[in-house]
């Protein structure tokens, strides 16, 4: 599956794209900027908002990584294709 994250490298914790979602699929912890995949329907109102784009960042995995995954995130894991 696709799954919509924010890459950690670019994010400046501003904090937008949590109050954009009006799903509140996006979580701040630890200062990462985490979506609950199961939340998300992808309606890009976070990604309008960043000013970064930061938001704008998905990843193909087999399994969603939980938003307490990538709250440990420093940059975006590595995936097999
Ligand atoms: S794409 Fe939409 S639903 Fe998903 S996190 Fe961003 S604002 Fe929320
Ligand atoms: S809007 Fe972009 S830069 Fe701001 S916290 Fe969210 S992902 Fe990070």
């Amino acid at each position: 599956m696709r799954q919509h994250v924010t890459d950690p490298e670019i994010c400046i914790g501003c904090s937008a794209c949590e109050l954009a979602c009006p799903l509140k699929a996006i979580k701040s912890i630890l200062g990462r900027y985490c979506v609950d995949a199961s939340v998300c329907e992808g309606c890009g109102k976070c990604i309008e908002e960043c000013p970064t784009s930061a938001a704008d960042c998905f990843i193909e995995v087999a399994e969603p990584y939980s938003q307490d995954q990538q709250s440990q995130w420093t940059s975006l894991p590595l995936i097999d294709t």
